[in-house]
């Protein structure tokens, strides 16, 4: 078959359970693709071909054994994030290029007892501090929808890989949009749960007060069984939660959208950098969710100005301290010929770090210094619960809440942003992290660039079904998750 690429998650589960094709033939076919058609994107960092075909026939014997779950043989590719054992995982740094872990992530552990095939890691900001993709010490992923475009970030590898059809779906995480960004930049859908719903044992860390990992995919029915996989408890990660998780597959159509009602924030549709052509699309989304039989309501978020500010003082923050354990010593890149102790140190350290990296950590280390922790730190700690406290004062009125998932499409690559320009960027999105809340990004048309646009639902505390919900009957009444880049058109 020359198309396998094209089928969804579910008809790859049928197709595998009916014996239509095995799971070697379908990592094969992925593995040819990616061999054709990567360099063109640059989306993988390590691809992990042996291995994956020995999953492959693995998964294809247990199968034979009658001992196959619904997933085994299906393939997926990791954010380089994500520890694996035996395989190199570089959090798109210098500082961990040659960096192989002695244990899995508890979420790639989760996909090999699922029986996942484990196609490769995928290109990610440096420690997933970004928006592009561009900080990475690989080199900048290309949006596959244009290629002098960027994918978005820092997950850019994982939706690269997605909507270049190099893999069915993949892992991401968000700290501050990094699933919902590059989602909406490559016209997928990705869910960043509410946080405590997905282990981040493994998961290399940012800020961890915001990380989370998440599903990224073309469709919300996609996303939900891969959530399946990833969700739930885990006594290694303490801020994982004991709560059940749902069958997020099995709820796929267990919201009425009849009723429910969708809150629009006054503030968020008068950003000044909103693109007129994604206000366009994100109105005509929820034109459509109302007549699909949903309420649109205006609620106030008045916390909006602060959440740039808020959020680039925290996740600086307890980056800085996060990353404070990449000295030189223990693991990780040392420079040469040091002089002594401290020339290791700041040696290893500035040239084992971008310019990104290495900014956030001054920041951070500033903010939390003794004298300006409470200006700074303690302050934005407060600032924080107010925002927090603003969603759930909507969320009294409303079902869920609708906003751009960025005010713009796509950046050219090497558009050169300023920081704060940058930074500006993610206004739709952060304060779901600082908030701790589950939100999804849906594909709902294009700019005149022809470049993808998304819609961004926010819920409240664990309404990840519901989120996968709405979105799915959205995606069965139209049809923009299923419009693919010219490039995942090729065939290998
Ligand atoms: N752009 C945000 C940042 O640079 C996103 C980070 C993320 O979610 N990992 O912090």
């Amino acid at each position: 078959m020359t198309d396998l690429h094209r089928l969804s998650i579910r008809e790859l589960t049928e197709g595998l359970a009916n014996a239509k094709f095995s799971a070697r033939e379908l990592t094969e076919h992925y593995l040819k693709r990616i061999e054709k058609i990567d360099a063109q994107v640059n989306a993988y960092v390590t691809v992990t071909a042996e291995q994956a075909l020995a999953q492959a026939d693995a998964a294809d014997a247990l199968r034979q054994a009658g001992g196959a779950g619904v997933l085994t043989g299906v393939p997926i590719a990791h954010k380089d994030i994500f520890c694996t054992q035996g395989i190199k995982t570089t959090a798109g740094s210098k500082m961990l290029d040659n960096f192989i872990s002695p244990y899995d992530a508890t979420v790639v552990a989760k996909g090999k007892t699922a029986g996942l095939v484990t196609l490769g890691k995928v290109n990610m900001d440096e420690f997933a501090m970004g928006s592009t993709s561009e900080s990475s010490y690989f080199g900048a992923t290309k949006n596959p929808w244009a290629l002098d475009r960027v994918p978005g970030g820092s997950s850019g590898g994982s939706a690269a890989v997605v909507a270049a059809d190099l893999a069915p779906f993949a892992t991401g995480t968000d700290t501050g949009g990094s699933i919902r960004q590059p989602a909406s930049f490559c016209g997928l859908t990705g869910l960043k749960p509410t946080y405590g719903r997905v282990s981040r044992f493994g998961m290399i860390a940012y800020a961890s007060s915001l990380d989370q990992g998440g599903p990224m995919a073309r469709s919300a029915e996609d996303c939900a069984y891969l959530m399946n996989v990833m969700a739930g408890h885990d006594a290694k990660d303490s801020t994982s939660v004991e709560k059940d998780v749902d069958d997020y597959v099995a709820n796929l159509n267990g919201t009425s959208l009849k009723g429910l009602r969708i809150g629009i924030p006054k503030q968020y549709f008068n950003v000044a950098g909103l693109a007129a052509d994604v206000k366009a699309r994100v109105e005509e989304s929820l034109k459509k969710l109302a007549e699909m039989g949903a309420i649109l309501v205006e609620v106030d978020l008045n916390m909006t100005e602060a959440y740039v500010p808020t959020y680039y003082l925290i996740a600086p923050a307890e980056a800085s301290s996060n990353l404070s354990r990449y000295d030189g010593v223990r693991y990780g890149y040392r420079c040469e010929d040091p002089k002594d102790i401290l020339d290791l140190y700041k040696r290893s350290r500035s040239e084992g770090f971008g310019a990104e990296v290495q900014r956030r950590i001054l920041i951070g280390t500033y903010a939390l210094s003794a004298g300006y922790y409470d200006a700074y730190y303690v302050k934005a700690q407060k600032v924080r619960r107010l925002i927090q406290q603003d969603f759930l004062k909507a969320f009294e009125s409303v079902d869920v809440i609708a906003a751009p998932s960025a005010p713009t499409t796509a950046y050219r690559i090497g558009a050169n942003l300023s920081p704060v320009e940058m930074y500006l960027g993610d206004i739709y999105t952060i304060a779901v992290n600082l908030a701790g809340l589950p939100a999804i990004n849906a594909p709902v048309g294009f700019d005149k660039d022809n470049l993808p646009v998304g819609l961004q639902l926010i819920g409240n505390y664990w309404s990840e079904s519901q989120l996968l919900s709405v979105v799915h009957q959205y995606q069965q009444a139209t049809d923009w998750h299923t419009k693919r880049a010219a490039i995942a058109e090729e065939n290998a």
